[in-house]
Order: C-alpha cells, then structure tokens, then sequence
C-alpha cells in the first residue's frame, strides 16, 4: 500500500471535534443574513473552491456546520493544523494499525498523481479479488457519480457475517469512554449510507472511464512510474499506463459478481485504552439519504447559501477552529464567505 491514511483528518471533518474557541454570538438575523456580502463573480462554491469532486467526509462535515467546511478551504493553514492534532494522529494510527491486521502495507514510489491513483486502483483490485474469497478488508477506496457529483470515500472495513451478509463497519476513535452526541452521530450515519451508494454504484458497473478522467483529472496515456510498475509486476498485472490499470480496474468492477452491502455498522473505539465503547447498526433508506444529500450538495451548485450552527447548537463553536473569523458567529453584515449564484456546475 501507498502509505497511510489518505483522509486521516475524517472524525474531524464528520465529527467537528475542533480546537477551541471563545464563547459564541447569537448567529445572524434574518435581516443581517439577507445583507450578507455576494461573491458577484456568479460562480458556485464548487466552483470558486476549483473541486471537480468531492470527498465524503466534506459533505459529512456539512451536516456538523457547513460553514465550517467552506472556511477549511478559505483558511487551509487552520485546516493543515487541524490535521497535525495529536488526536487526529492517534485516530490514524489505530486504523493503520487496524489495517496491518489484514493487508500487507508496502510503501511504492509515487512521482506523478496518475501513479498514485494507479496504487490506489490496484489495492482496489487487490480488495476485489479479497472480498470473492470471503476475506475482509481494510481501507477500500470507494468512488463514483452521486447526485450528479464525483464523490471519493474510504471504507474502514468490509466483512461477511456469519450469515453471508456483507458487512460495511466504520470505526469511530473517541478521546472519551462514551458514545457521540446525535450531533455527531447524524454525520456519520450519513458517511456510512454515501459509502454503500458508492460502493454498491462500483459493483453493479455504473462507474465510467469518462467520470474518473475528467473528475480525477488523470492522462490515460501517462507512464506509470518505475516504482508503481514493480508494484504492479508483484500483484501480477502487466501495465504500462496509468490507462491500463483504469481499464483492468472498470472490467473486474464489471464482472466481478460481488453482492452490493447488507448491513451498515459504527463502531466506537476508545483512543488511549482501545476498548470498544459500543457500535450500532444504521438503518439505510435510499430515497432519504439522497433526499438529504441533495440538500447539502444544492449549496455547492451556488443554489442556496452556506449555513452556520443552529442557535441550540452554538456548543459547536467553542470547539471551533475559525470562530475567530466567522461571519455567522459574529453575526456580522461584512463577512466575506457567502456566495449566491443560481448557477448549476453540470
Ligand atoms: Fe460553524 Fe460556529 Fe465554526 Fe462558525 S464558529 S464555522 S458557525 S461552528
């Protein structure tokens, strides 16, 4: 495998557990709201941000405060720091090492960003061919059109119960012995419905060549680089460009006859013993978990503008790590994070 975690900072961005901050302000007004400085550019978020696709854990953190999302690409230093939290490294670190218990975790070379797509695609495989013999595996990459967006995700773990279900588990560490608040919970209820959609989406062939180029931005035709190559060579695929791994990737996705998932489950971890703290299966209903994610994706096609905390949960800005800067905080009518445009991406 590449190395570790690729989003080692999503309990934070899901579960807003931020540094802290001073006491909160009430939240605009309606009035002050309406007053709110415009992007005039007419450019959606998705846009302005330059994000062809979205991950997962982004539109997870919406449902924590989507405002705190867009400030993480305006302030990307706060974001960076956030990352570097000892919490967050612990986080990470008990998945790699959940990870070392069921794959082999090689480091490969990586000099362009089709290399490093080529590795995550051919651990993909790796996992495919894992899952058809009945194994379990760790950190799966799940990709694919959602609501007319490309979204990205990490599938902690997939395993068959003893009754043949599969089984979609996320673990959640927690600094505390306890279970989250439904503020946190709602996220990531949330994240494990995204992550069956998109893995049931890759396994019934919906994904195509054309979404992962123009999404991922990728050359087809770009060489991979020696040390991918060897990797590749050790996993027994003949491949020259990164072209070659998508296609081998899409015809086994295609023909693979893997089941789409059964069972969705959380599982809490406490951080410093490892104990688990509880797990809890989540009901899926489709037509709702898209309901809701159109919801959150409408503010990143410019349809709606972003929203701060509710005034009951205004707890979440004292943990905030851009209350400082906050415009819905302050309730202030100069805030420069707003944006309007009825404009739509796609
Ligand atoms: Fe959201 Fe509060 Fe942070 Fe503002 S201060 S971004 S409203 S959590």
């Amino acid at each position: 495998r590449s190395g570790g975690r690729p989003d080692a900072a999503k309990d934070v961005a899901a579960g807003g557990t931020l540094a802290a901050g001073s006491e909160p302000g009430p939240g605009p007004s309606p009035a002050r709201k309406r007053k709110r400085k415009r992007d005039l550019s007419g450019r959606s978020p998705m846009e302005r941000c330059c994000r062809r696709y979205l991950k997962v854990t982004e539109v997870c953190g919406q449902s924590w405060c989507e405002l705190q999302v867009l400030y993480g690409f305006e302030y990307p230093l706060v974001l960076k720091a956030e990352k570097e939290r000892a919490e967050v490294k612990a986080g990470a670190s008990i998945h790699l090492a959940r990870e070392r218990e069921v794959h082999d975790v090689v480091q490969v070379c990586v000099v362009t960003r089709e290399d490093r797509q080529a590795v995550k695609f051919l651990n993909l495989l790796g996992m495919i061919s894992a899952l058809q013999t009945g194994c379990c595996v760790r950190e799966l990459p799940a990709i694919g059109m959602l609501e007319g967006v490309f979204m990205v995700g990490v599938i902690d773990e997939l395993r068959y119960s003893d009754k043949g279900e599969l089984v979609l588990n996320e673990l959640k560490t927690r600094r505390h012995k306890s279970l989250p608040s439904e503020a946190q919970a709602k996220g990531h209820r949330l994240q494990v419905g995204l992550y069956k959609l998109l893995f049931d989406g890759m396994v019934r062939g919906s994904l195509s060549r054309d979404q992962v180029v123009e999404h991922l931005e990728l050359r087809l035709e770009r060489a991979l680089g020696p040390g991918v190559l060897e990797h590749a060579r050790n996993l027994g695929f003949r491949v020259a460009a990164f072209g070659d791994v998508l296609d081998l990737l899409l015809v086994n996705l295609k023909y693979c006859e893997l089941p789409c998932i059964d069972l969705l489950r959380l599982e809490y971890c406490h951080q410093g013993s490892g104990d688990i703290v509880g797990s809890q299966d989540v009901p899926f209903d489709e037509d709702q978990l898209r309901a809701q994610l159109r919801h959150y994706l409408s503010f990143w096609f410019g349809q709606r503008e972003p929203r701060g905390v509710d005034i009951e949960d205004a707890w979440k800005c004292r943990m905030c790590s851009y209350a400082e800067h906050c415009e819905w905080r302050r309730g202030s009518s100069q805030g420069s994070v707003t944006v309007h445009t009825d404009k739509k991406l796609k």
